[in-house]
């Protein structure tokens, strides 16, 4: 058998170290379960950064997987494949927007509401060309393409990569002033993640996102939620806008959509605006192919029938609620919604990562987030009697170490 180490060795090798992940090496799943090669179990508190939320290798995934990719798996979009209708359809009906735009990677489904934006700008608003501006959020994540971090305020996501994309303005996350501030007679959208994610499970003061749409309606400015990670169930909501009772005009998804089982990504959005794309302006070999869109439409019937936002909601608020009773001098606070937490450790904590080193020895699975942020995220399918068993180890690393 080929050791982790080997493993290690080989990817330190010959694949470009883009990534420091965790030094284990998985080579199965069930569940909230992964299992390395030399046997070990972990319970996955990432689940693969919320793409997971269905829980790995679901057998209804795994099923789908195998039959549409025996039947047909590409066509291109040249011509029509008999699954991206009923996904088009069943997306739109089950979350109120009337029309969708497939893609594969979350970022390229950044790129394509960007794009959706500034076209609009320039078709339906008027504004003069090539003048169109976005406003973005201070610790935001969007994705890694160049015109993404090119709006990063993250200076190693751009550092060596320009020259970068023009037409981006920064305002402090949540600040509705700035937002208002900000806004000129140029800007075509405001691009937000409702809860940001990579910064840590950030929320913003309550109400910015209510006041935020207003002033997007107000101004016409399109108002677009960055869904990618907070969507599809993992804050107890089926999106992370619903608590500040919006609607935003556009919602990208990416992640969950696919229950982990293959890139999926989409832009969703009205006809005025989505609309704006005319044959040929935009386009995706694999967006939108039949292997994509069967098991997409498998993994949100499966958030609906194992009622994974509900659980979300419940267990989200028994295990932040248990958290909060732990008492570790390495803690400032917990913070999250659903089963998205972020433990924000002090200074003195030494960074979150040697909590992490220690869950994964102990069997749990997170990933530090910002230095000093632990974030926990299971997938939705966890069970209380598995919460409680993964407190019992949380608990002896915060308090132990
Ligand atoms: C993960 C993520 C993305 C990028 O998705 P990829 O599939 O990695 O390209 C964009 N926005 C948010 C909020 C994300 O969490």
């Amino acid at each position: 058998m080929i050791t982790s180490k080997k493993l290690i060795d080989i990817e330190n090798k010959y694949g470009a170290h883009n990534y420091k992940p965790l030094d284990v090496v998985l080579t199965k799943g069930s569940g909230i379960w992964v299992e390395d090669v030399e046997g070990k179990k972990y319970m996955d508190f990432l689940a693969a950064y919320s793409a997971v939320n269905q829980g790995h290798c679901h057998p209804r995934l795994v099923k789908v997987l195998h039959e549409q990719s025996a039947r047909l798996a590409l066509t291109s979009r040249a011509f029509r494949n008999d699954q991206l209708p009923l996904l088009a359809k069943e997306l739109c009906e089950l979350t109120g927007f009337e029309m969708m735009l497939p893609m594969n990677s979350g970022a390229e489904a950044v790129e394509t509401a960007i794009k959706a934006a500034r076209k609009w700008g320039y078709t339906v608003k008027g504004v003069e060309k090539n003048k169109a501006e976005i406003i973005v959020c201070d610790g935001n994540f969007h994705g890694r393409t160049i015109t993404i971090i090119s709006f990063s305020s993250e200076e190693q996501y751009r550092d060596g990569f320009g020259p970068l994309t023009p037409g981006f303005t920064m305002i402090p996350y949540g600040d509705i002033e700035s937002l208002k501030k900000a806004i000129n007679e140029n800007t075509v959208a405001f691009l937000v993640e409702p809860i940001q994610g990579e910064s840590g499970v950030v929320l913003p003061k309550e109400g910015f996102l209510r006041e935020a749409a207003e002033t997007c309606k107000q101004n016409n400015v399109l108002l677009i939620a960055d869904e990618i990670q907070s969507g599809l169930g993992r804050t107890g909501m089926l999106f992370a806008y619903e608590h500040e009772n919006v609607k935003p005009d556009m919602v990208i998804i990416g992640k969950a959509l696919s229950g982990g089982m293959y890139p999926v990504s989409a832009v969703i959005s009205s006809r005025e605006v989505l609309g704006v794309f005319n044959p040929g302006d935009h386009g995706s070999t694999y967006g939108g192919n039949p292997v994509a869109c069967a098991v997409a439409r498998e993994a949100l019937t499966i958030i609906l029938d194992e009622k994974l936002i509900e659980r979300s909601a419940e267990l989200g608020k028994y295990l932040i609620g248990e958290l909060r009773k732990i008492d570790s001098p390495h803690v400032d606070f917990y913070r999250g919604k659903g089963l998205w937490i972020g433990i924000v450790l002090t200074k003195a904590a030494g960074g979150a990562r040697r909590f992490c080193e220690a869950l994964q020895e102990r069997g749990i699975l997170a990933k530090e987030t910002h230095e000093n942020v632990i974030r926990i995220a299971p997938p939705l399918v966890i069970t209380k009697e598995e919460i409680d068993q993964a407190l019992v180890t949380i608990k002896a690393v915060l308090t132990q170490n």
